[in-house]
């Protein structure tokens, strides 16, 4: 800790706008506010258009259990702040016009906040600069949210490879990934309490929290932090990263880091020294290595959708690819959604995903290829319901791995339909995941929870079970 704060007046103060950086650690807006002097006045904006916006494919934008997530992350940050004797200021709107308007009523002379790449997040990004400009106010953008800093690459971000081998290789060849900053020591704008404002409940949102939901997660830095430690040092965690047989554990298959690191309550660079840390102690194996190489793949898909822009978002992706159009697409891809489509591990993963928010990495590819490559549906469906459900969602990872599955990527080669029947004997041979996830599959053996509908006459009235009645048949051959 070192005190940063200088002596100033009303022109040193500051805005920080919080976003998808929820934390004090390594939080370099908030380092930047207050290298330069400034009283920083701590600010988080609950944006109606995200929290209760419907997408352009008619999905909501958020999911209840994501709500509940990040109300949780901006109370532990705004006690965080109380705890250094300050205060966040909680509002709901338009950070645009709620920033510019506290920026004129506290007198401050810039803004900062950690720069997000995507289209939506730029253009509010965009527009309030815009505004503080009419007032003679400034807003800085700092990179903070990927583990490399821009600066150190070793190309210009427009030169980004399109291969991740290519691009993991030039970045761990060539620099290093730099020390954490520290929280700096701040100067405390008095606020009085009734001009904090209020958090607002999970419920506020309407979302639909109530309904047979099941969180895994919850939100805040020193949760993310905790998380974090017991992952990396505690015997099932990542020394057996990825482990098939931890499959169906979801806390334990793989870190479940994403949450915290999605709203940034944990930095990369704070997950990336505790590995290394670990691998100080322990030597650097292939676990602890795979999961660094997920954290660089998390940087690629910043710096692809900073290179490439909108067409991230596009049908046609990056190659532009035509994507023809499918008959009873809509129908189609609503049975996928719902867990209808008659393929079991198809089916409890997207039930799992809409319960709780999140599906471990092979599932989410599993669904994901079933959808676009053996049902012939618009990735940017697929892409869409994701950002609707995943309480780990992240613009930039969700949409340039769909952008993989669809084939649009000069990397992702072919589409390639996944074996559902290989991957559920290699991850849940006694189909227990698929039995939490679909009752009615239940009473079935072992040797028929992935194929229901090859029962025989007998074994139907042995297990009361009929298929097409106590779950639809398959809507596709598949194996
Ligand atoms: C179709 C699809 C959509 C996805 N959408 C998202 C999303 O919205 N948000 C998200 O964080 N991840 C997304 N991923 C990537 C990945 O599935 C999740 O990051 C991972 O499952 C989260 O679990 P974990 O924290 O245990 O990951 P770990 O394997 O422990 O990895 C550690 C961290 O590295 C990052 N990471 C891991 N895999 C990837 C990857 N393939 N691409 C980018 N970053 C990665 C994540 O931040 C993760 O927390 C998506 C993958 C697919 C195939």
């Amino acid at each position: 800790m070192f005190k940063l704060f200088r002596m100033g007046g009303l022109k040193n103060r500051s805005i920080l706008w919080y976003r998808q950086d929820l934390r004090m650690h390594d939080n370099e807006a908030l380092h930047e506010a207050a290298r330069f002097g400034h009283q920083v006045i701590p600010v988080y904006v609950f944006d109606a258009r995200i929290f209760q916006g419907i997408s352009r494919f008619g999905h909501p934008r958020m999911h209840p259990l994501r709500a509940r997530f990040i109300v949780e992350s901006v109370k532990a940050l705004r006690q965080s702040w109380r705890d250094m004797g300050g205060d966040l200021i909680v509002r709901a709107g338009k950070p645009e016009e709620i920033i510019f308007s506290l920026a004129g009523e506290f007198k401050t002379s810039m803004v900062y906040c950690n720069r997000e790449r995507t289209r939506d997040e730029v253009r509010v990004q965009d527009k309030l600069e815009r505004n503080l400009w009419s007032i003679g106010q400034e807003m800085r953008c700092t990179r903070g949210k990927m583990l490399y800093y821009t600066q150190d690459l070793p190309f210009p971000v427009p030169h980004t490879p399109d291969h991740f081998p290519a691009f993991r290789k030039e970045l761990e060849r060539v620099i290093p990934v730099r020390p954490m900053l520290d929280i700096p020591d701040t100067t405390p704008v008095p606020i009085r309490p009734a001009d904090a404002g209020e958090i607002p409940e999970p419920e506020d949102f309407r979302l639909g929290l109530e309904r047979g939901l099941e969180p895994l997660f919850n939100g805040g830095e020193k949760e993310g932090i905790r998380k974090l430690k017991e992952y990396i040092w505690s015997d099932g965690g990542l020394k057996r990263y990825r482990a098939k047989d931890n499959f169906l554990n979801n806390a334990l298959f793989s870190s479940s880091l994403s949450p915290w690191l999605a709203q940034g309550c944990l930095s990369p660079k704070m997950v990336y020294h505790e590995v290394k840390s670990y691998e100080s102690i322990f030597r650097p194996g292939e676990a602890s290595q795979n999961l660094l190489t997920e954290l660089v793949r998390r940087d690629y898909c910043r710096l692809i959708t900073n290179k490439y822009g909108d067409r991230v978002f596009q049908r046609g992706g990056i190659l532009k690819k035509p994507v023809p159009h499918v008959r009873d697409e809509t129908y189609l891809f609503n049975l996928w959604k719902e867990g209808r489509t008659g393929v079991p591990l198809v089916d409890a993963a997207m039930k799992a995903l809409r319960a709780t928010g999140y599906l471990p990495h092979p599932l989410r590819e599993a669904v994901g290829r079933f959808l676009v490559s053996s049902l012939k549906v618009n990735w940017q469906l697929g892409a869409d319901w994701f950002e609707a459900n995943l309480v780990d969602y992240d613009a930039a990872s969700n949409w340039v791995n769909w952008l993989f599955l669809a084939g649009q990527m000069p990397e992702s080669g072919e589409e390639r339909a996944v074996s559902l029947a290989y991957l559920a004997k290699k991850y849940d041979p006694s189909g227990h995941f698929i039995r939490k996830w679909l009752k009615e599959l239940d009473p079935l053996p072992d040797s028929k929870i992935l194929h229901p509908e090859s029962l025989s006459k007998e074994e139907q009235v042995k297990y009361g079970f009929t298929p097409g009645k106590n779950y639809p048949r398959p809507i596709i051959p598949f194996g």
